[in-house]
Order: C-alpha cells, then sequence, then structure tokens
C-alpha cells in the first residue's frame, strides 16, 4: 500500500485555500509602511475582543508575554504564590517564574486533563495570590467553580487560552470569570498566524492600559511612564489573523466533526478517549487519547505514515533540573498528572484534514488495537 502519509499540522493547506485574501493582506501593509504598532494592530484587537464578547484586547509578541505581562501589571512577584497545573505547555510555569513569582502546581482531573478545582483550596496559601487555569487542549476549565474559591479566598485569575480560543463552557464564557485571558497566535494554535503572537483580552480598561504601555517600553506615545518591554504584535501578523479570524469558528465546526468521528469510530477500542463535557464547546485543538502502549502506537502509526504527537509527555514539576533553582511548590500528589503524562498520544486533528485521512488514521488505529500490544491494554484496564 503506498498511501499518502498524514501529517500532524494543516498550515501549508490553509494557507493555499487562503491564498489570495492573505497575500493581499500581506502586501497591503508592506505597500503601506506601516510595521509596528499601525492600524492592523488596532483593527484587529478591535475584532478580536468583539470575537470574545470582550471591552479590550492588546496585540502582543506571544502567548508567553501575554501572560507574564498580566502577571506584571497585576503587581504578582517575588513571594507571591500562583497556582496552577503542572499538565500544560511549559510557557504556562515559565511566566510565572519569570516574574518571580512561585507556581503551585495542583492534580488534573484525570478525565478532562485539566486542573481539578477540588484540590485549589487545598493548595491555598497566605501568599496565594492569583490562580491560573488552562484550557487544554481546546476545553475550558471549570471556570465557575475556579471563581468561586477566587472571589471567596481574594484571588486572581488569568486564563491561559492559548488552546481554546472560540471556545465555550456550559454556562460560562471564557473570559466572564476571570481578570484576563492570554493567547497564543504560534501557528500551531487554532488561530495562527505566520510567526510570533499574543494577546491579553479582559474587559478591565486599566489593565488593557497599562498592558498596552507595557509592550512598548512603558510608553502609550512618546513618554515614558515606566520601565517597560517590547512586546509587540506586527501589523503583518495582524493582518493576517483578520482574515483568519473570520473563520475561526467554520475551522473549530469541523474539528469538532472529525473529533466526533473519532470519538464514534474508536469508542470499542482499548484507548482511554478525550471527554467533552455536557454543553460545552470544545474545540479540539488536540485530540488526545491514551494508552500505556502509547509509544508502541505511535510507532505504529509512525510506520504507516501517519505522524502523531505527545502533548505533554513530561510534566513540568518531571523536567530535567526542575525548578532550576527557582522557588516552586507541589501541593498534594500528582499522580493524574505523572500518570497522563505517561499515556498521551495526540492523533492529527485539524480543520484541512480529509474524510479519507481521518479514515486512514481510524483504520490504523483498530487494526493495531487487535495486535498483541492492543489487547494487553484490555486485559490490563
Ligand atoms: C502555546 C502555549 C503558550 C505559549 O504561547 P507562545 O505564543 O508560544 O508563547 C502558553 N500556554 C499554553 C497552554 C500554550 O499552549
Amino acid at each position: 500500500m503506498s498511501a499518502q502519509k498524514v501529517g500532524f499540522y494543516g498550515h501549508v493547506r490553509q494557507y493555499h485555500n487562503l491564498k489570495a485574501e492573505l497575500d493581499a493582506a500581506i502586501h497591503g501593509v508592506l505597500e503601506s509602511g506601516a510595521y509596528v504598532l499601525g492600524p492592523r494592530v488596532k483593527q484587529f484587537e478591535e475584532e478580536l475582543a468583539r470575537y470574545c464578547a470582550m471591552r479590550h484586547a492588546v496585540g502582543l509578541n506571544s502567548g508567553t508575554d501575554a501572560l507574564w505581562l498580566v502577571f506584571i501589571a497585576l503587581g504578582l512577584g517575588p513571594g507571591d504564590e500562583i497556582i496552577t497545573t503542572s499538565n500544560t505547555f511549559f510557557a504556562t510555569a515559565e511566566a510565572i517564574w519569570l516574574v518571580g513569582a512561585t507556581p503551585v502546581f495542583v492534580d488534573i482531573d484525570p478525565n478532562t486533563r485539566n486542573i481539578d478545582p477540588k484540590l485549589i483550596e487545598a493548595a491555598i496559601s497566605p501568599r496565594t495570590k492569583a490562580v491560573v487555569p488552562v484550557h487544554l487542549y481546546g476545553q475550558p476549565a471549570d471556570m465557575k467553580a475556579i471563581s468561586a474559591i477566587a472571589k471567596k479566598h481574594k484571588l486572581r485569575v488569568i486564563e491561559d487560552c492559548a488552546q481554546a480560543l472560540g471556545a465555550r463552557g456550559a454556562d460560562f464564557a471564557i473570559g466572564e470569570l476571570s481578570d484576563a485571558v492570554a493567547t497564543s497566535f504560534i501557528i500551531q494554535k487554532n488561530l495562527g498566524c505566520f510567526g510570533d503572537g499574543g494577546a491579553v483580552i479582559t474587559n478591565d480598561t486599566a489593565l488593557t492600559a497599562q498592558i498596552a504601555k507595557l509592550r512598548n517600553h512603558g510608553s502609550p506615545k512618546r513618554s515614558h511612564h515606566s520601565i517597560g518591554y517590547n512586546s509587540r504584535l506586527d501589523e503583518i501578523h495582524a493582518a493576517t489573523l483578520s482574515v483568519k479570524l473570520k473563520y475561526l469558528d467554520r475551522w473549530s465546526d469541523r474539528r469538532i466533526e472529525i473529533a466526533k468521528k473519532y470519538d464514534t469510530a474508536l469508542a470499542g477500542t482499548s484507548l482511554q478517549l478525550p471527554v467533552t463535557l455536557t454543553g460545552y464547546r470544545h474545540v479540539n485543538h488536540l485530540y488526545v487519547v491514551e494508552t500505556d502502549a502509547r509509544d508502541h502506537l505511535q510507532a505504529h502509526l509512525d510506520a504507516q505514515g501517519i505522524t502523531a504527537l505527545t502533548h505533554y509527555p513530561i510534566a513540568i514539576h518531571q523536567q530535567d533540573g526542575y525548578p532550576w533553582g527557582r522557588p516552586a511548590r507541589i501541593s498534594g500528589s500528582l499522580k493524574h498528572t505523572e500518570r497522563s503524562a505517561a499515556r498521551v498520544l495526540s492523533l492529527p486533528m485539524y480543520p484541512e484534514l480529509t474524510d479519507e485521512e481521518v479514515s486512514r488514521v481510524i483504520e490504523a488505529i483498530v487494526a493495531w488495537d487487535k495486535t498483541q500490544a492492543g489487547k494487553a491494554q484490555k486485559v490490563a484496564s
């Protein structure tokens, strides 16, 4: 069988599908002469805020900076503890360390792989100032429960929404129950530009002004109110993001459609499948299955020309050298985080996947599931 490979990313297909629009947008920026903090960033910020049904958005040069600058603007720093999870992309904790604060890791709910709100109160100390839930894989964390705890203990809440733009909870929207939302536009995210980009989205006008200053050397115009940084979203990226934002809901719908195909076809296998909570819009940034034979399945798929990756195979607290001389605290056991890290496998998931490709992935997994490695999982679980 000489079947085509099934890759992990659809960026180039996405570009080809929108080539005329994207090329025109980029060309327009080149001809305009305005490349930094010009009209396109402003326009995209307005569109993004409207898309999120929020008042403000500030374009920045990455999702990492979005988290970091919110922490700075909220006055978080050395001695402060910020509760989050160890089952996330490294940048979530990195931004906490960058401001000199202490990440406090609590375990995940093994079904959603998001922070388990039931474990948050036990992690709170007199130094705790904030909680950073991560909407991992595209499904919002339980913001109702998290914000109730935050209100009771007067904690800030900053949502790491790098993977979940366009998602919703059953009875809450992203941004509705927090101080600010941080997101990323690096190309592999659901809304990606042709390089690095990020944004903070918030209803807080003062916070918006503060972050807008911090991203531009502490300067709203020509005067410098404070020491700041250089963390701007570029005009070229903003122009392409404005084009792509119009398609985001359609792309999310296609991701959900592919997830349903996987759900249905793989339900009878030994794999632990992702759980979408009732009433949630899970935008399936990643479709992450779990199995004790993860490496075996990954190699099997690779041999069939299908790329599956791992997000994230090493939890942050298990990284080599952790915590690199920085403050850190683990609250209770992280057994679900550690078990998940050893078992996760992300299947190809992007709107440009064809139905034939989805079927190829499914057939390869079903065939593997009938082999010894697959059968052994059934006995073990
Ligand atoms: C991608 C990502 C980030 C960081 O965004 P960058 O734009 O790459 O800096 C932070 N948190 C999570 C959960 C992410 O997936």
